[in-house]
């Protein structure tokens, strides 16, 4: 069982990304299978952000979001359940760094936890430049402060929302849904 100092459950960030195959309907789906991972609640979500691709410019904008989870999992246990869900998705991994996929699962953040290890870098390594991740994570923790001391309000000062789009709720119906 993953608790604090205080025993309390862990609060997790994950930022999800997808590019492919109705990427709405891919977040949608990723959250659903997030509130369904065992000893883990999702407590929060932010909007659904287009944002323009990192990488290779030649593949459509991205469909972003944030959520937040209370975890019981080790952090390992949690990569894993995430590049399952990315898996049963349909995510397929190609030698081009950043290409186009269905689903991307990042780690944010993992309670105050900072952890290098070949497999899982936490806080993310690039979490603190990128507006598709520091925009939706504002508004579902907007008093959230980094292990290292950082405000989330000091990285957003430094972070222009530009290539960032929000959608409206009315904007995220879609004819499947
Ligand atoms: P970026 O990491 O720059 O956002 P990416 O998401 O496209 O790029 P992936 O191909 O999805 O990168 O992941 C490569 C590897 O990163 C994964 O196999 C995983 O082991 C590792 N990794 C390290 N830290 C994390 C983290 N915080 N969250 C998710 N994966 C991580
Ligand atoms: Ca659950
Ligand atoms: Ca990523
Ligand atoms: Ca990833």
């Amino acid at each position: 069982m993953q608790r604090d100092s205080e025993n309390r459950v862990l609060r997790t960030y994950i930022g999800l990304g997808s590019n492919l195959a109705t990427p709405l309907e891919q977040l949608r789906s990723a959250l659903a299978a997030l509130a369904a991972l065992p000893q883990t609640a999702l407590v929060a979500q932010s909007a659904f952000y287009i944002s323009d691709p990192l990488g290779p410019a030649d593949q459509p904008r991205y469909v972003n979001a944030v959520a937040a989870l209370d975890t019981e999992l080790a952090p390992l246990q949690l990569l894993d359940a995430l590049q399952r869900i990315e898996l049963e998705q349909g995510r397929t991994r190609k030698a081009e760094r950043w290409g186009p996929r269905t689903l991307d699962l990042d780690i944010l953040l993992f309670g105050d936890l900072q952890l290098a290890e070949p497999r899982l870098t936490v806080p993310h390594y690039h979490m603190h430049a990128r507006a598709f991740v520091l925009y939706p994570l504002a508004e579902i923790a907007p008093d959230l402060r980094l292990p290292d001391g950082r405000a989330l309000t000091e990285l957003l000062a430094a972070c222009p929302f530009a290539g960032l789009e929000r959608l409206n709720r009315s904007e995220t119906v879609t004819s499947e849904g």
